[in-house]
């Protein structure tokens, strides 16, 4: 499914918007944490909730059935990951959670933590969270300044806390190496 004309450029603009309100720097690293705290949500560890046992059964049951949901309750935003993911990979997903908020996406699909693998339904508002999630963690100025000083993928996965897909994904689809080649090729 393609995103909607627009929204690429649309995310861009939302992530450096996030980042100027927390007072970050262009190339500075994005404390997901922070953003959810500016989002009004909380991140919660799912095996302050479930017993970890329980956890490690639903996955074994299902891998990677259950990442990452989001609950409201009275009014606040709960995000709940799955510890038995990488540090990196939880960046990624509470980050997607944090994108479905700040689209005002509803939490329209039935979660249940405890035994039940959820699937989320709008395979749009899937796509669009993906991206300005990884948008928000990686902004295109951020990878422009990394791609100037030779970074690859693999460096920026390792410097930002992110994983080597999510910086290679963003590393590609933003074209800053095409920019950078052009850029010298220019003689700057
Ligand atoms: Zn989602």
């Amino acid at each position: 499914m393609a995103l909607r004309r627009g929204f690429k450029a649309e995310a861009e603009r939302s992530a450096l918007e996030l980042r100027e309100r927390l007072n970050l720097h262009k190339d500075a690293p994005v404390e997901i944490g922070t953003v959810a705290e500016l989002l009004g949500a909380t991140v919660v560890d799912a095996s302050e909730l479930v017993d970890r046992r329980r956890l490690e059964e639903i996955e074994s049951i299902q891998s990677f059935a259950f990442s990452a949901c989001t609950f409201e309750i009275d009014g606040r935003h709960f995000i709940v990951v799955n510890p038995l993911r990488s540090p990196e990979r939880q960046v990624s997903d509470v980050a997607h959670e944090l994108a479905h908020l700040a689209l005002g996406h509803e939490l329209s699909e039935i979660r249940e933590l405890d035994g039940v693998p959820f699937r989320t339904c709008d395979a749009r508002q899937e796509e669009e969270a993906t991206y300005l999630g990884a948008t928000i963690l990686l902004p295109r100025p951020l990878l422009l300044l990394e791609a100037r000083k030779e970074a690859t993928p693999e460096t920026i996965a390792r410097e930002f806390g992110v994983t080597r897909e999510l910086a290679s994904f963003r590393f590609n689809t933003t074209g800053v190496a095409r920019q950078v080649e052009r850029e010298r090729q220019q003689g700057r």
